[in-house]
C-alpha cells in the first residue's frame, strides 16, 4: 500500500502521524511511505532520517494527498485538507467528528474512508488510541502544577516535594482513571501527599494496591471535595464520563475556601472541565487567576511535549496502520473488531451512530 504522512497544519501542532521506525516497519514489509518534507521537525526527525528509515520526501501537503491510498496523521483535517482528501483514500487519524459538522460534510463529500483514533475500542470498552494522550497529560499536570504553584506566577510559594524539616505540598486528584493515576504517581514520586478520589471503588482498590503509602483514596463526594480543597496545595481535575460533558466537581463558591495561589490543572477541560471556572487556554497563555486561585486550562497538553506524545501516540498507532496495509481496510476492520469501532464515514455514508445523531444525519 502507498501510505502518506503529510506534515500537521493544525495551529501549535508539532506532532507528526508516523515515526521513523514506522516508516522502517512498513517498507519492510514492501508498503511505500512518502513523509512530507519537514513533517517530523518538531519531534525530533530530520528528513534525513525518515529517509535512511525507507521513506521518500515529498515537497508539498498537495503531493502527499495526491499519492497516497492512507493517510496516516494526528489531527483532524482542516480547511485547507479538505479538497485534498479523495475517493477511497483511507484517512486514520483524530476526528471528533461530533464537535465539527464542517468536518463532517467535507469527509461525507470526499467518499474516502475515515477510521477516527478516538473510538478504536477494545472489547473491556478501553480507548487504546487514547489512553497514551491522557498518559502524557497526566504526567506533565503535576510538571505545570509545580510551576505554577511558584511565587512569581502567582502560586502559593510551595515547593511539592517539601525539604527535610519542611511538609511536603498536598495534590488532589479528581478521578483515578489514566490521567489521575498517572498524575499521582508523578506527585508521589516528587514526596507530595496525595490524596485521590473516584466514584469508583474498583479503581481505588486498585490504585490503593499499586501506590505507595503516602497516596492515600476516598470516595469522591461534595462532602470530601470541600474538605480537601481547603488543605491542598494543588488541584489535579481528571474526571470523564463517557459521552458526557465533566460534571462540575468544584464550583464557584469553593474557590474562597481555597488558600490564595492554590493551583488547579483541570485536564478535563477538554470535556468542559471539572471545575465551573474552567475555560479552554492555550500554551501561549496557559493560566489564568480567579479569587486568587490559578487555573492551568489547556486543553492540548500533550502537544508540548511533541517528541513524546508522537512516539507515545504511533506506538499504539502502529499496530493498526500495518493491520490496514497488510489487508485493507474492509478486511482489516472485519477481522479486528477493535480497529472496525473507528470506521466513522465510509465513501458518503456515516456509519458511527453518535456522528448522524450529532448532526441529524443518515445513518
Ligand atoms: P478515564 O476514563 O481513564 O478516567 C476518568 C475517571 O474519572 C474514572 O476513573 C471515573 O470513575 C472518574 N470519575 C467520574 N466521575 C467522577 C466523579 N464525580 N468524581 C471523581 N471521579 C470521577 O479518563 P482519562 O483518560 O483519565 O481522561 C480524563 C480527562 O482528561 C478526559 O476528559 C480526557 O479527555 C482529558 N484529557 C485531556 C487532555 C488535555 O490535553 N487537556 C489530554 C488527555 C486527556
Amino acid at each position: 500500500m502507498i501510505i502518506g504522512v503529510p506534515k500537521e497544519i493544525k495551529n501549535n501542532e508539532n506532532r507528526v502521524g508516523l515515526t521513523p521506525g514506522g516508516v522502517f516497519e512498513l517498507t519492510k514489509r514492501g508498503h511505500t511511505v512518502y513523509v512530507q518534507k519537514t513533517a517530523g521537525e518538531h519531534s525530533g526527525f530530520t528528513d534525513a532520517i525518515y529517509e535512511d528509515a525507507g521513506a521518500a520526501i515529498l515537497d508539498t501537503i498537495e503531493e502527499v494527498y495526491a499519492i497516497a491510498e492512507m493517510i496516516v496523521k494526528v489531527k483532524e483535517p482542516i480547511e485547507p485538507e479538505y479538497d485534498l482528501v479523495k475517493e477511497n483514500q483511507i484517512v486514520f487519524t483524530y476526528f471528533h467528528f461530533a464537535s465539527s459538522e464542517a468536518l463532517t460534510q467535507a469527509m461525507l463529500k470526499s467518499k474516502s474512508v475515515c477510521i477516527a483514533y478516538e473510538t478504536v475500542e477494545e472489547s473491556d470498552r478501553s480507548l487504546p488510541l487514547l489512553t497514551p494522550m491522557s498518559e502524557v497529560a497526566g504526567r506533565m499536570a503535576i510538571q505545570q502544577g509545580a510551576r505554577y504553584l511558584e511565587k512569581p506566577v502567582k502560586g502559593r510559594g510551595v515547593l511539592l516535594g517539601g525539604v527535610p524539616g519542611v511538609t511536603p505540598g498536598k495534590v488532589l486528584v479528581l478521578g483515578a482513571g489514566v490521567v489521575g493515576i498517572q498524575a499521582a504517581k508523578m506527585a508521589a514520586g516528587l514526596g507530595a501527599h496525595v490524596t485521590i478520589l473516584d466514584i469508583s471503588m474498583k479503581r481505588l482498590r486498585y490504585v490503593n494496591d499499586i501506590m505507595p503509602p503516602h497516596v492515600v483514596t476516598e470516595f469522591s463526594n461534595e462532602f470530601n471535595i470541600r474538605r480537601h480543597i481547603k488543605t491542598h496545595d494543588l488541584i489535579i481535575g481528571g474526571v470523564l464520563i463517557p459521552g458526557a460533558k465533566a460534571p462540575k466537581l468544584i464550583t464557584r463558591d469553593m474557590l474562597k475556601d481555597m488558600r490564595p495561589g492554590t493551583v488547579i490543572v483541570d485536564v478535563a477541560v477538554d470535556q468542559g472541565g471539572c471545575v465551573e471556572t474552567s475555560r479552554p487556554t492555550t500554551h501561549e497563555d496557559p493560566v489564568f487567576i480567579i479569587d486568587d486561585v490559578v487555573h492551568y486550562c489547556v486543553a492540548n497538553m500533550p502537544g508540548a511535549v511533541p517528541y513524546t506524545s508522537t512516539v507515545a501516540l504511533t506506538n499504539v498507532t502502529l499496530p493498526y496502520v500495518l493491520k490496514l496495509a497488510e489487508k485493507g481496510w474492509t478486511r482489516a476492520c472485519k477481522d479486528h473488531l477493535d480497529l472496525q469501532k473507528g470506521l466513522s464515514i465510509i465513501k458518503g455514508e456515516v456509519v458511527y451512530e453518535e456522528i448522524s445523531e450529532a448532526f441529524d444525519l443518515p445513518f
